[in-house]
């Protein structure tokens, strides 16, 4: 496997919510505990959500802001970012919301399911500007009334795709050539159920790339990975990389 990766021309990374995880970023589920614990994921994270309750959506989606700039990269991101100076082609494809693979160095990130650092208006589409620094905790609840947008005065969205909602056209077909095209996939922390994310995987194999999972969990890649690596990425990631590149990983890191 460590030829492999040293001889792959194009490497695609698709990395889930196990490498936010490991930075201690409350996953999708996660994040339904304390306060929001007896919210259904339904109540929150729909169109129809927001349209009944702006303000609901919107405090829970500050509070899992905060967590995330509260959080840093872990060795799994920085390593991916320092691959990217070792094969002639990398690309990132996440299907997390936060911004720790940018702030790890990564360029050019492919966000399926959107960027909770770039919200919008819920109507026109206006992007919107976050203030700089963590949000607070919103006071005396959860409830966190959404800015208006400045041309038309609806409601501010998250930037994140919703259930229910169709994933953003231009990052799906970099997606879905990225996985055609590269010679070899690293899945790394994604378990590899959410569609249409989860095809990416099958599509590389089928146009001949080899597939390196990473996950302590067995996934639904487990069969049709030819590598599969146990443990956290953010161990297991760095030590594969410094083998096969000792050299260059020693520079970068
Ligand atoms: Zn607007």
């Amino acid at each position: 496997m460590v030829a492999a990766l040293r001889e792959a021309r194009h490497v695609v990374v698709l990395t889930g919510a196990g490498v936010s995880a490991e930075s201690g970023v409350p996953t999708f589920r996660d994040a339904q505990t304390g306060l929001w614990a007896r919210y259904d994921a339904t109540a929150l994270a729909t169109p129809d959500a927001f349209r009944a309750d702006p303000a609901l959506v919107w405090g829970w989606y500050e509070w899992r802001r905060a967590a995330m700039m509260r959080a840093a990269p872990n060795p799994a991101h920085h390593a991916i970012a320092a691959l990217a100076k070792q094969v002639p082609a990398l690309t990132v494809i996440t299907q997390n919301v936060d911004d720790l693979h940018e702030r790890a160095g990564s360029a050019g990130v492919v966000h399926l399911h959107g960027r909770l650092m770039q919200p919008r208006c819920f109507q026109c589409g206006t992007p919107w500007r976050y203030p700089v620094g963590i949000p607070d905790e919103p006071e005396g609840g959860r409830r966190v009334t959404p800015p208006d947008c400045p041309r038309c005065a609806s409601p501010i969205r998250p930037g994140v795709v919703w259930f229910g909602e169709g994933l953003p056209a231009d990052e799906w077909q970099s997606a879905l050539a990225a996985a055609a095209g590269c010679d070899l996939m690293l899945a790394i922390g994604t378990s590899a159920m959410v569609y249409p994310a989860a095809e990416l995987p099958q599509i590389a194999v089928n146009t001949g790339a080899l597939l390196v999972q990473i996950n302590p969990q067995s996934t639904s890649l487990d069969g049709i990975a030819h590598w599969n690596l146990p443990g956290a990425a953010g161990i297991t990631l760095p030590a594969l990389l410094h083998t096969a590149f000792a050299d260059g990983m020693n520079e970068t890191a």
